[in-house]
Protein backbone atom coordinates (compact mmCIF):
# COMPACT_ATOMS: atom_id res chain seq x y z
CA UNK A 1 0.00 0.00 0.00
CA UNK A 2 1.15 3.99 -0.28
CA UNK A 3 1.82 5.37 2.96
CA UNK A 4 3.62 9.10 3.40
CA UNK A 5 6.94 7.93 4.06
CA UNK A 6 9.86 10.31 6.73
CA UNK A 7 13.22 10.67 4.45
CA UNK A 8 15.24 13.19 6.74
CA UNK A 9 14.83 17.00 7.59
CA UNK A 10 11.95 18.62 5.35
CA UNK A 11 11.42 15.49 3.32
CA UNK A 12 8.68 13.25 3.25
CA UNK A 13 7.89 11.08 -0.10
CA UNK A 14 5.18 8.65 -1.15
CA UNK A 15 6.07 5.08 -0.80
CA UNK A 16 4.74 1.49 -0.93
CA UNK A 17 5.10 -0.29 2.74
CA UNK A 18 3.84 -3.39 3.65
CA UNK A 19 -0.08 -3.45 4.72
CA UNK A 20 -0.95 -3.70 8.58
CA UNK A 21 -2.53 -6.89 9.87
CA UNK A 22 -4.30 -7.35 12.77
CA UNK A 23 -1.51 -8.52 15.37
CA UNK A 24 -3.43 -9.41 18.76
CA UNK A 25 -7.24 -10.30 19.21
CA UNK A 26 -7.83 -6.59 20.30
CA UNK A 27 -7.03 -5.29 16.91
CA UNK A 28 -8.45 -3.97 13.74
CA UNK A 29 -7.63 -2.54 10.57
CA UNK A 30 -8.95 0.26 8.98
CA UNK A 31 -9.51 1.95 5.72
CA UNK A 32 -8.27 5.26 5.81
CA UNK A 33 -10.48 7.74 4.70
CA UNK A 34 -8.53 10.83 5.92
CA UNK A 35 -5.34 11.02 7.66
CA UNK A 36 -4.61 15.22 8.40
CA UNK A 37 -1.35 16.66 8.68
CA UNK A 38 -0.53 18.35 12.33
CA UNK A 39 1.52 20.93 13.43
CA UNK A 40 3.29 18.19 15.91
CA UNK A 41 4.24 16.62 12.84
CA UNK A 42 6.17 19.19 11.62
CA UNK A 43 9.25 18.76 14.53
CA UNK A 44 9.58 15.65 12.99
CA UNK A 45 9.51 17.04 9.20
CA UNK A 46 11.53 19.88 10.77
CA UNK A 47 14.11 17.88 11.54
CA UNK A 48 14.11 18.77 14.97
CA UNK A 49 13.64 15.69 17.03
CA UNK A 50 15.18 12.39 17.00
CA UNK A 51 12.78 11.08 14.42
CA UNK A 52 14.71 8.21 11.79
CA UNK A 53 13.94 8.30 8.24
CA UNK A 54 11.92 5.37 7.80
CA UNK A 55 8.71 6.73 10.29
CA UNK A 56 4.94 6.42 8.65
CA UNK A 57 3.23 9.44 9.55
CA UNK A 58 -0.18 10.15 10.35
CA UNK A 59 -1.54 10.05 13.88
CA UNK A 60 -5.49 11.84 12.64
CA UNK A 61 -6.76 9.41 11.85
CA UNK A 62 -10.56 8.64 10.35
CA UNK A 63 -11.70 5.45 8.52
CA UNK A 64 -13.89 2.33 7.40
CA UNK A 65 -13.66 -0.74 9.76
CA UNK A 66 -12.10 -3.89 7.46
CA UNK A 67 -10.85 -6.27 9.75
CA UNK A 68 -11.98 -7.10 12.99
CA UNK A 69 -9.79 -9.48 15.79
CA UNK A 70 -11.72 -11.71 17.05
CA UNK A 71 -11.66 -9.86 20.75
CA UNK A 72 -12.91 -7.08 19.24
CA UNK A 73 -17.11 -6.87 20.31
CA UNK A 74 -18.39 -3.19 19.90
CA UNK A 75 -17.05 -3.03 16.49
CA UNK A 76 -17.79 -4.47 13.01
CA UNK A 77 -16.82 -3.98 9.03
CA UNK A 78 -18.40 -1.03 7.56
CA UNK A 79 -18.19 0.94 10.75
CA UNK A 80 -17.15 4.49 10.54
CA UNK A 81 -14.89 5.47 13.12
CA UNK A 82 -12.25 7.94 14.41
CA UNK A 83 -9.49 7.02 16.50
CA UNK A 84 -7.80 9.66 19.30
CA UNK A 85 -4.24 10.27 18.51
CA UNK A 86 -3.49 8.37 21.94
CA UNK A 87 -3.06 4.77 21.45
CA UNK A 88 -4.53 3.82 25.08
CA UNK A 89 -4.87 0.63 26.86
CA UNK A 90 -8.26 1.59 28.79
CA UNK A 91 -7.24 -0.45 31.91
CA UNK A 92 -3.99 1.38 33.56
CA UNK A 93 -4.49 3.72 36.38
CA UNK A 94 -4.09 6.46 34.09
CA UNK A 95 -6.70 5.45 31.52
CA UNK A 96 -8.72 4.41 34.40
CA UNK A 97 -8.77 8.06 35.45
CA UNK A 98 -9.98 9.20 31.92
CA UNK A 99 -6.05 10.45 31.52
CA UNK A 100 -5.39 8.53 27.92
CA UNK A 101 -2.57 10.86 26.87
CA UNK A 102 -0.42 9.04 29.86
CA UNK A 103 -1.33 5.33 29.53
CA UNK A 104 1.59 3.12 31.07
CA UNK A 105 1.23 -0.03 29.39
CA UNK A 106 1.54 0.76 25.53
CA UNK A 107 4.71 2.48 25.34
CA UNK A 108 6.54 1.54 28.50
CA UNK A 109 9.38 4.20 29.53
CA UNK A 110 7.31 7.04 28.18
CA UNK A 111 4.36 8.97 28.98
CA UNK A 112 1.78 7.24 26.12
CA UNK A 113 1.45 6.48 22.84
CA UNK A 114 0.21 7.65 19.53
CA UNK A 115 0.46 6.66 15.96
CA UNK A 116 3.52 7.23 13.56
CA UNK A 117 5.47 9.61 16.45
CA UNK A 118 9.15 9.58 17.24
CA UNK A 119 9.63 7.98 21.04
CA UNK A 120 5.35 7.12 21.37
CA UNK A 121 5.45 3.62 20.53
CA UNK A 122 6.00 1.26 17.74
CA UNK A 123 2.43 2.37 15.85
CA UNK A 124 2.66 3.03 12.24
CA UNK A 125 0.99 6.12 11.14
CA UNK A 126 -2.14 6.52 9.53
CA UNK A 127 -1.37 8.56 6.23
CA UNK A 128 -1.68 5.25 4.28
CA UNK A 129 -4.17 3.71 2.86
CA UNK A 130 -4.65 1.26 5.72
CA UNK A 131 -4.12 1.11 9.94
CA UNK A 132 -3.76 -1.41 12.28
CA UNK A 133 -5.33 -0.18 15.46
CA UNK A 134 -4.49 -1.75 19.11
CA UNK A 135 -7.15 -2.23 21.91
CA UNK A 136 -9.75 -1.22 18.91
CA UNK A 137 -13.09 -1.71 21.29
CA UNK A 138 -11.61 1.31 23.73
CA UNK A 139 -10.23 3.40 21.11
CA UNK A 140 -12.24 3.57 18.31
CA UNK A 141 -15.29 6.28 18.37
CA UNK A 142 -17.90 5.43 16.17
CA UNK A 143 -19.21 8.09 13.99
CA UNK A 144 -23.38 8.10 12.26
CA UNK A 145 -23.61 6.27 9.07
CA UNK A 146 -23.48 8.29 6.07
CA UNK A 147 -20.87 10.62 4.94
CA UNK A 148 -22.30 14.00 6.94
CA UNK A 149 -19.51 16.38 8.67
CA UNK A 150 -16.64 14.93 7.42
CA UNK A 151 -14.02 17.42 7.67
CA UNK A 152 -15.70 18.37 11.20
CA UNK A 153 -15.27 14.92 12.29
CA UNK A 154 -11.95 14.45 10.79
CA UNK A 155 -10.54 17.09 13.83
CA UNK A 156 -12.05 14.85 16.24
CA UNK A 157 -8.57 12.81 16.34
CA UNK A 158 -7.04 15.38 17.56
CA UNK A 159 -6.99 19.41 17.26
CA UNK A 160 -10.64 19.83 18.42
CA UNK A 161 -10.30 17.86 21.87
CA UNK A 162 -6.86 19.22 21.82
CA UNK A 163 -8.07 23.11 21.97
CA UNK A 164 -11.09 22.08 24.01
CA UNK A 165 -8.20 20.27 26.15
CA UNK A 166 -6.40 23.80 26.64
CA UNK A 167 -9.61 25.99 27.75
CA UNK A 168 -10.00 23.20 30.35
CA UNK A 169 -6.19 23.10 31.63
CA UNK A 170 -7.16 26.63 31.44
CA UNK A 171 -9.78 26.27 33.97
CA UNK A 172 -11.80 29.04 31.52
CA UNK A 173 -15.34 29.98 33.21
CA UNK A 174 -18.20 31.00 31.18
CA UNK A 175 -18.07 35.05 31.27
CA UNK A 176 -14.11 34.88 31.77
CA UNK A 177 -11.76 36.40 29.18
CA UNK A 178 -9.20 34.31 27.67
CA UNK A 179 -5.91 35.01 25.41
CA UNK A 180 -4.74 31.92 22.95
CA UNK A 181 -1.28 32.19 21.67
CA UNK A 182 -1.14 30.58 18.44
CA UNK A 183 -3.65 30.60 15.45
CA UNK A 184 -2.93 27.47 14.27
CA UNK A 185 -5.31 25.00 14.05
CA UNK A 186 -4.96 23.74 17.85
CA UNK A 187 -4.79 27.70 18.81
CA UNK A 188 -7.71 28.05 16.74
CA UNK A 189 -10.14 25.16 18.26
CA UNK A 190 -9.00 26.70 21.57
CA UNK A 191 -10.67 29.96 20.92
CA UNK A 192 -13.43 28.10 19.38
CA UNK A 193 -13.75 26.11 22.53
CA UNK A 194 -13.43 29.32 24.09
CA UNK A 195 -16.56 30.89 22.39
CA UNK A 196 -18.70 27.49 22.79
CA UNK A 197 -18.14 27.74 26.19
CA UNK A 198 -18.84 31.24 26.90
CA UNK A 199 -15.78 33.45 27.47
CA UNK A 200 -17.02 37.13 27.74
CA UNK A 201 -13.51 38.22 25.95
CA UNK A 202 -11.18 36.48 23.25
CA UNK A 203 -7.73 37.52 22.24
CA UNK A 204 -5.78 35.98 19.52
CA UNK A 205 -1.78 35.85 19.14
CA UNK A 206 -0.02 35.42 15.80
CA UNK A 207 1.26 36.55 12.76
CA UNK A 208 -0.49 34.78 9.80
CA UNK A 209 -3.27 37.37 8.82
CA UNK A 210 -5.17 34.34 6.91
CA UNK A 211 -5.62 32.51 10.29
CA UNK A 212 -6.05 35.48 12.12
CA UNK A 213 -8.84 36.73 10.01
CA UNK A 214 -10.62 33.09 10.91
CA UNK A 215 -10.17 33.93 14.86
CA UNK A 216 -12.08 37.03 14.17
CA UNK A 217 -14.40 35.59 11.66
CA UNK A 218 -15.51 31.91 13.45
CA UNK A 219 -14.20 32.56 16.96
CA UNK A 220 -15.49 36.18 17.87
CA UNK A 221 -11.66 36.96 18.75
CA UNK A 222 -9.89 39.88 18.30
CA UNK A 223 -7.00 39.18 16.46
CA UNK A 224 -3.87 40.22 17.73
CA UNK A 225 -0.59 40.34 15.25
CA UNK A 226 2.88 40.03 17.31
CA UNK A 227 4.42 41.56 14.34
CA UNK A 228 3.33 44.78 15.03
CA UNK A 229 4.60 44.91 18.82
CA UNK A 230 4.68 43.55 21.74
CA UNK A 231 1.17 41.51 22.14
CA UNK A 232 1.31 42.11 25.75
CA UNK A 233 1.17 45.78 25.58
CA UNK A 234 -1.01 45.34 22.85
CA UNK A 235 -3.80 43.28 24.66
CA UNK A 236 -3.40 45.84 27.36
CA UNK A 237 -4.20 48.85 25.75
CA UNK A 238 -7.23 47.34 24.89
CA UNK A 239 -8.26 44.96 27.70
CA UNK A 240 -6.65 47.14 30.43
CA UNK A 241 -5.94 44.61 33.21
CA UNK A 242 -4.95 41.03 33.02
CA UNK A 243 -6.64 38.89 30.72
CA UNK A 244 -8.59 35.97 33.44
CA UNK A 245 -7.16 32.60 31.39
CA UNK A 246 -4.56 31.97 28.77
CA UNK A 247 -3.17 29.37 26.25
CA UNK A 248 0.03 28.62 25.35
CA UNK A 249 -1.17 26.83 21.53
CA UNK A 250 2.37 27.48 20.01
CA UNK A 251 4.81 25.49 21.78
CA UNK A 252 8.76 25.07 21.38
CA UNK A 253 8.89 26.30 17.71
CA UNK A 254 7.66 29.48 18.73
CA UNK A 255 9.39 32.32 16.18
CA UNK A 256 11.35 35.45 17.09
CA UNK A 257 10.40 38.59 14.64
CA UNK A 258 13.74 40.23 15.81
CA UNK A 259 15.80 37.48 14.18
CA UNK A 260 16.30 36.24 10.65
CA UNK A 261 14.53 33.64 9.14
CA UNK A 262 11.95 31.85 11.09
CA UNK A 263 11.70 28.70 13.71
CA UNK A 264 14.60 29.88 15.44
CA UNK A 265 13.60 28.19 18.66
CA UNK A 266 15.41 31.07 21.03
CA UNK A 267 15.55 30.27 24.90
CA UNK A 268 16.61 33.48 25.84
CA UNK A 269 14.06 34.88 28.80
CA UNK A 270 13.80 38.52 27.25
CA UNK A 271 12.69 36.62 23.76
CA UNK A 272 9.28 38.10 22.12
CA UNK A 273 9.34 34.37 20.82
CA UNK A 274 9.08 32.95 24.70
CA UNK A 275 5.37 32.72 24.36
CA UNK A 276 5.61 31.46 28.21
CA UNK A 277 6.64 34.42 29.38
CA UNK A 278 3.90 36.39 27.05
CA UNK A 279 1.56 33.95 28.69
CA UNK A 280 2.74 34.62 32.62
CA UNK A 281 2.51 38.32 31.55
CA UNK A 282 -0.84 38.75 29.49
CA UNK A 283 -2.52 36.75 32.27
CA UNK A 284 -4.17 38.71 35.47
CA UNK A 285 -2.53 37.34 38.64
CA UNK A 286 -4.28 34.68 40.14
CA UNK A 287 -5.36 33.42 36.48
CA UNK A 288 -4.34 30.24 35.00
CA UNK A 289 -2.46 29.13 32.10
CA UNK A 290 -3.52 25.83 29.82
CA UNK A 291 -0.38 24.89 27.81
CA UNK A 292 -0.87 22.45 25.19
CA UNK A 293 2.19 23.69 22.43
CA UNK A 294 4.31 20.82 22.21
CA UNK A 295 7.40 21.11 24.55
CA UNK A 296 10.17 18.42 24.76
CA UNK A 297 12.62 17.66 27.99
CA UNK A 298 15.76 18.43 27.75
CA UNK A 299 18.69 15.73 26.45
CA UNK A 300 21.87 16.09 27.10
CA UNK A 301 22.71 13.24 24.22
CA UNK A 302 21.04 15.31 21.49
CA UNK A 303 23.28 17.78 19.38
CA UNK A 304 24.13 20.91 20.76
CA UNK A 305 20.49 22.76 19.27
CA UNK A 306 18.38 20.04 20.13
CA UNK A 307 19.98 19.37 23.96
CA UNK A 308 18.47 23.19 24.87
CA UNK A 309 15.01 22.86 23.54
CA UNK A 310 13.61 21.50 26.93
CA UNK A 311 15.54 24.11 29.06
CA UNK A 312 13.27 27.62 28.92
CA UNK A 313 13.76 30.87 30.01
CA UNK A 314 10.62 30.52 32.18
CA UNK A 315 10.60 33.55 34.26
CA UNK A 316 9.49 31.28 37.21
CA UNK A 317 9.28 34.12 39.91
CA UNK A 318 6.74 36.14 37.97
CA UNK A 319 4.91 33.12 37.63
CA UNK A 320 4.82 32.59 41.88
CA UNK A 321 4.32 36.95 42.04
CA UNK A 322 1.51 36.66 40.28
CA UNK A 323 0.19 32.81 42.00
CA UNK A 324 -0.78 31.60 38.73
CA UNK A 325 -1.75 27.87 38.24
CA UNK A 326 -0.63 26.15 35.06
CA UNK A 327 -1.59 22.97 33.14
CA UNK A 328 0.47 21.05 30.83
CA UNK A 329 0.52 18.04 28.41
CA UNK A 330 -1.00 15.86 25.67
CA UNK A 331 -4.47 15.89 25.24
CA UNK A 332 -6.44 12.95 26.58
CA UNK A 333 -8.72 12.77 23.46
CA UNK A 334 -10.94 10.15 25.12
CA UNK A 335 -11.90 12.00 27.70
CA UNK A 336 -13.88 14.96 25.38
CA UNK A 337 -14.44 13.32 22.09
CA UNK A 338 -17.32 11.90 22.68
CA UNK A 339 -19.48 14.78 23.60
CA UNK A 340 -17.93 16.90 20.94
CA UNK A 341 -19.42 14.55 18.37
CA UNK A 342 -21.74 14.75 19.14
CA UNK A 343 -21.93 18.83 19.65
CA UNK A 344 -21.50 18.09 15.63
CA UNK A 345 -23.83 15.42 14.79
CA UNK A 346 -26.94 18.16 16.58
CA UNK A 347 -25.52 21.39 14.82
CA UNK A 348 -24.07 22.75 17.71
CA UNK A 349 -20.20 23.06 16.74
CA UNK A 350 -19.21 23.04 13.20
CA UNK A 351 -15.07 23.59 13.22
CA UNK A 352 -14.98 22.59 9.10
CA UNK A 353 -13.71 26.27 8.67
CA UNK A 354 -10.34 25.24 9.71
CA UNK A 355 -10.08 22.60 7.04
CA UNK A 356 -8.21 24.71 4.07
CA UNK A 357 -6.98 21.28 1.80
CA UNK A 358 -8.20 17.83 1.15
CA UNK A 359 -6.04 16.33 -1.55
CA UNK A 360 -5.22 12.86 -2.35
CA UNK A 361 -1.77 11.25 -0.85
CA UNK A 362 0.67 11.70 -3.84
CA UNK A 363 -0.15 15.43 -2.97
CA UNK A 364 1.40 14.94 0.68
CA UNK A 365 5.27 16.40 -0.16
CA UNK A 366 4.48 19.56 -1.71
CA UNK A 367 1.03 20.04 1.29
CA UNK A 368 4.13 19.05 4.22
CA UNK A 369 6.54 21.92 2.65
CA UNK A 370 3.23 24.90 2.30
CA UNK A 371 1.91 23.84 5.70
CA UNK A 372 5.51 24.25 7.28
CA UNK A 373 5.82 27.32 5.77
CA UNK A 374 2.75 28.66 7.31
CA UNK A 375 1.82 29.74 3.93
CA UNK A 376 -1.63 32.07 3.73
CA UNK A 377 -4.21 30.24 3.20
CA UNK A 378 -2.99 26.79 4.22
CA UNK A 379 -4.79 26.20 7.55
CA UNK A 380 -5.60 22.33 7.80
CA UNK A 381 -4.45 19.69 5.45
CA UNK A 382 -6.51 17.05 5.33
CA UNK A 383 -4.72 13.82 3.32
CA UNK A 384 -7.40 11.32 1.49
CA UNK A 385 -5.77 7.81 0.27
P1 LIG B 1 1.28 25.39 14.00
O1 LIG B 1 2.61 24.96 14.49
O2 LIG B 1 1.19 25.85 12.61
O3 LIG B 1 0.68 26.51 14.95
C1 LIG B 1 1.53 27.40 15.64
C2 LIG B 1 1.13 28.84 15.33
O4 LIG B 1 1.86 29.68 16.22
C3 LIG B 1 1.46 29.29 13.92
O5 LIG B 1 0.31 29.84 13.30
C4 LIG B 1 2.57 30.33 14.13
O6 LIG B 1 2.51 31.39 13.18
C5 LIG B 1 2.26 30.84 15.54
N1 LIG B 1 3.43 31.41 16.23
C6 LIG B 1 4.74 31.17 16.03
N2 LIG B 1 5.50 31.88 16.89
C7 LIG B 1 4.64 32.59 17.67
C8 LIG B 1 4.83 33.51 18.73
N3 LIG B 1 6.06 33.85 19.16
N4 LIG B 1 3.72 34.06 19.31
C9 LIG B 1 2.46 33.73 18.87
N5 LIG B 1 2.23 32.86 17.84
C10 LIG B 1 3.31 32.30 17.27
O7 LIG B 1 0.29 24.13 14.13
P2 LIG B 1 -0.69 23.53 15.25
O8 LIG B 1 -1.17 22.26 14.63
O9 LIG B 1 -1.68 24.54 15.65
O10 LIG B 1 0.24 23.12 16.48
C11 LIG B 1 0.54 24.02 17.53
C12 LIG B 1 1.28 23.33 18.66
O11 LIG B 1 0.40 22.41 19.35
C13 LIG B 1 2.47 22.47 18.22
O12 LIG B 1 3.53 22.63 19.14
C14 LIG B 1 1.92 21.05 18.30
O13 LIG B 1 2.93 20.08 18.46
C15 LIG B 1 1.06 21.16 19.53
N6 LIG B 1 0.04 20.10 19.70
C16 LIG B 1 -0.14 19.62 20.95
C17 LIG B 1 -1.10 18.66 21.19
C18 LIG B 1 -1.33 18.16 22.58
O14 LIG B 1 -1.98 17.13 22.75
N7 LIG B 1 -0.88 18.85 23.61
C19 LIG B 1 -1.89 18.17 20.14
C20 LIG B 1 -1.68 18.70 18.85
C21 LIG B 1 -0.71 19.67 18.65
ZN1 LIG C 1 -2.05 16.24 15.67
Amino acid sequence: MRAVVYQGAHDVAVEDVDEPELEHPNDIVIDITTSCICGSDLHMYEGRTAAEPGIVFGHENMGIVEEVGEGVDTLEAGDRVVLPFNVACGHCRNCENGKTGFCTNVNPGFAGGAYGYVAMGPYKGGQAEKLRVPYADFNALKLPEGGSNEDSFALLADIFPTGWHATRLADLQPGESVVVYGAGPVGLMAAYSAKIQGASEIYVVDRVPSRLDLARDHCDATPINFEEGDPVEQIKEIHGSGVDKGVDAVGYQAVDPDKEGDGAYDPARESPANVLNNLIRTVRPTGQLGIVGLYVPEDPGAPDDMAAQGRLGIDFGLLFEKGQKLGTGQCDVKSYNRQLRDLIIEGRADPSFLVSHRVGLDEAPEMYERFDDREEGVTKVLLEP
